[in-house]
């Protein structure tokens, strides 16, 4: 059985090969119990191992909050307010082009992102701010995905499996709308 440092490696290469995010963008966690294992500031996915994950608390920040990502606090805050056991934050493009045209939400159009991911809020804040802990937060509690406007995705799940899922559709719902809106002619063909 891998142990919990490995299944985030093995995600974080998953999420670099599927476009979701690139360089030193994006984080992944997972709750295990009171502890959140999560990704360090600053490193890349497709590059993680041991000592790139510290184990941080689940009720408040701890010491290594210094070490952790940046954005700690609403990964904490999600595991806080909903029974989600893994989060995954990426830079996928069409989601935060996206979120820079649409008011309040990306709506799929696409069957799959209409039934398994439903709509997409987007909320203001800035990176790895209370504010933002607390807006994602909240959408979470009954959506799969949010988005930060500007900024990217956080979509989470009851494992890794599950939130790598609901990002892969999340930036595949944004392009299948994307590409349709930007189509010169209403009429369909
Ligand atoms: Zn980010």
């Amino acid at each position: 059985m891998s142990l919990a440092w490995q299944e985030i490696a093995r995600f974080g290469r998953k999420v670099v090969a599927a476009g979701l995010t690139s360089s030193r963008f994006g984080n992944i966690s997972q709750r295990q119990g009171e502890k959140i294992h999560i990704t360090c500031t600053g490193s890349m996915l497709d590059e993680l191992d041991q000592s790139l994950i510290v184990e941080v608390e689940r009720r408040g920040p701890c010491e290594l909050d210094r070490q952790a990502s940046s954005e700690t606090c609403v990964h904490r805050s999600i595991y806080q307010s909903t029974p989600a056991r893994a989060v995954i934050h990426t830079h996928s493009p069409f989601v935060v082009a996206l979120s820079l045209l649409e008011r309040e939400a990306v709506e799929p159009l696409d069957s799959e992102g209409i039934i398994f991911l439903g709509a997409m809020p987007i909320v203001e804040g800035h990176f790895g701010s209370e504010d933002l802990a607390a807006a994602v937060s909240s959408v979470m509690q009954s959506h799969k995905a949010c988005i930060a406007r500007g900024h990217g995705v956080f979509a989470a799940g009851s494992s890794l499996s599950d939130a790598f899922t609901f990002a892969c559709m999340a930036e595949h719902s944004a392009k299948v709308r994307y590409l349709v809106k930007a189509y010169p002619s209403c009429e369909r063909v």
